[in-house]
């Protein structure tokens, strides 16, 4: 007898819902909701549309959508035939679009109508042979010669397949680019295995707490963009649990809220300024928002943000990942929040490593800082769904993974109670005189002072101290009040010793907006290039 060896497969994933809940609805935005059942019979169409075409083990296929439930579908149907899911950014320019599917190589492109007019403007560019799939939500689309035909008719041709192969479980699943504000974009990638362990983790890290925490209850509505580290890898646990799940479709304020009303939404992600743009619509005041629970990533939650959701009820925890660790890493303690005495800032906390996390805070030989809630360093993790190692880049490897810790690039703490706090990004750190001022810091400072809407921090070239800091604020109330406020504030955290003096912001400007990334983050690059 030879005992059978069980991979971890994205297959596996189905199985669950489809036993235990497969009535639960899958819905996209107002254009379709159908059950599990439906949803994997779809998947084994879709499969048998992709095998169609030629794709199978080694191929990649590349997706350009919005969050639908044909996202969800490819997320299932690519690896389960063995293929990679390339999660391409639509928010890149057609020129780093062109980079990555290059880059990538795929073979098949499913693409939005929304979003032909710039495939087919790089479209002669792409370096090898590729087919085009075109995605639409209401049937119609345009004419394309070279193209395979319309996603939803390919399926209807298709009997759903029925049983999908094992593979190794090491074999790649997904593939994205990082958002590239330095340099070109860099390919991450994630085998089926470390989809399968992050999956498992994320149910268990975010699972249920008593009043909260993500439950088989939950109706669960993602804000992340699906092309953002697989949407945080989070439809795959609300599959997993066989959740009731809603894509938004495009991101507009006013529908997304009329979705989490509409559907009764409880549990979502997504970065802080998401959340701003959600909490500052008009359309807020007629939506309850007291059963949904938010988790923030991508960048701070800032105190100021907490309050505000807080204020409306909802129940708002701060996580952090990136795109190298597919994405998960902390969350701060939802357990202790549910105490009403738990001051806040347990909410903001980078939070404690999620399971299967190692992570440490060094110093440049790789010595561990003291847990002491002061000494900074570099944040460094180890789990097993790292990304290892960025596609066709050693060199890039190489420092990734220095000393076999992944480096973060990111600076924090760690306190007593093992809780981590970012301070910054290793490049974003203010350095003046000799000191180090953590531009976050001053951010969450200036997010609780009245009339601030937001605020990003950077280090400004100074001839005698290296660098000086500045503020820049985008502001909902009178500027002169607003900016005497700051002022104070500045001065009482001094007194307080929350800051030292250095720390105080020689320039505070106020401006319209801030710079976004790709993914909706402050871009201090683009900031320091307005400002400085
Ligand atoms: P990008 O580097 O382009 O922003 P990622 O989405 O990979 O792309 O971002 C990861 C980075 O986001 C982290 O290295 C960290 O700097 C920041 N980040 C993520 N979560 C948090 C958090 N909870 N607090 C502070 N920063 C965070």
């Amino acid at each position: 007898m030879t005992a059978y060896s069980y991979p971890l497969l994205i297959k596996q994933i189905l199985a669950t819902p489809l036993a235990n809940t497969p009535d639960q609805e899958i819905v996209h935005a107002d254009t379709k909701r159908y059950d599990y059942r439906t949803f994997a019979r779809r998947v084994g169409q879709a499969a048998g549309a992709l095998r169609s075409l030629g794709v199978g083990e080694g191929s990649v296929v590349a997706v350009l959508d919005w969050d639908s439930h044909r996202y969800l579908e490819c997320f299932f149907a690519i690896p389960m035939i063995g293929a990679t899911l390339h999660t391409v950014n639509i928010r890149l320019s057609p020129d780093q679009i062109l980079y990555t599917i290059n880059h990538a190589e795929d073979d098949v492109i499913l693409c939005h109508v929304d979003f032909l007019p710039l495939l087919l403007e790089i479209s002669e560019r792409i370096e090898r042979p590729w087919r085009l799939v075109i995605l639409s939500d209401d049937g119609v689309f345009p004419e394309v010669e070279s193209s395979e035909g319309e996603y939803e008719a390919l399926l209807q041709q298709c009997e759903p397949e029925q049983e999908f192969p094992d593979f190794d479980e090491n074999i790649r699943a997904t593939l994205f680019y990082t958002t590239g504000t330095t340099g070109d974009p860099k390919g991450v990638s994630y085998s089926q295995r470390q989809l399968v362990l992050h999956t498992m983790a994320v149910a268990a890290g975010l699972g249920p707490v008593p009043g909260g925490g993500l439950n088989r209850s939950d109706v669960y509505m993602p804000i992340t963009p699906l092309f953002h580290v697989h949407g945080w890898g989070i439809p795959y646990v609300a599959t997993l649990m066989g959740l009731k799940q809603v894509y938004p479709g495009r991101y507009d304020p006013a529908r997304l809220l009329g979705l989490i009303e509409k559907h009764g939404v409880t549990f979502s992600h997504c970065v802080p300024t998401i959340l701003a743009m959600l909490l500052n619509a008009p359309e807020v005041a007629q939506t309850d928002l007291s059963n949904w629970k938010v988790i923030i990533g991508g960048s701070a939650l800032s105190e100021g943000l907490a309050r505000q959701a807080l204020e409306h009820g909802v129940d708002v925890h701060a996580a952090y990942g990136m795109s190298e660790t597919c994405p998960f890493l902390t969350v701060a303690d939802m357990m202790a929040t549910r105490d009403p005495q738990t001051p806040l800032s347990a909410r903001i906390a980078t939070g404690k490593p999620a399971p299967f996390v190692q992570i440490r805070v060094v110093d440049g030989d790789m010595n561990d800082a003291p847990r002491d809630g002061r000494t900074t360093g570099e944040i460094v993790a180890r789990a097993p769904w790292l990304t290892q190692g960025y596609l066709k880049n050693e060199a890039g490897t190489e420092a990734l993974w220095q000393g076999g810790w992944l480096h973060t690039g990111d600076v924090g703490f760690i306190d007593e109670t093992g809780t981590l706090r970012i301070s910054d990004r290793v490049k974003d750190v203010i350095k003046t005189g000799g000191e180090w001022v953590s531009s976050l810091e001053l951010e969450n400072l200036a997010s609780t002072v009245e009339g601030v809407s937001e605020a990003a921090a950077i280090g400004v070239p100074d001839t005698k101290w290296g660098e000086r800091p500045m503020l820049i604020v985008t502001c909902c109330d009178e500027t002169e009040k607003t900016y005497d406020r700051l002022r104070m504030a500045f001065d009482v955290a001094v007194d307080q010793g929350a800051i030292s003096k250095w720390a105080i912001p020689d320039r505070i400007e106020f401006t319209d907006s801030l710079p976004r990334t790709s993914v909706g983050k402050l871009d201090k690059k683009a900031l320091r290039a307005r400002f400085i």
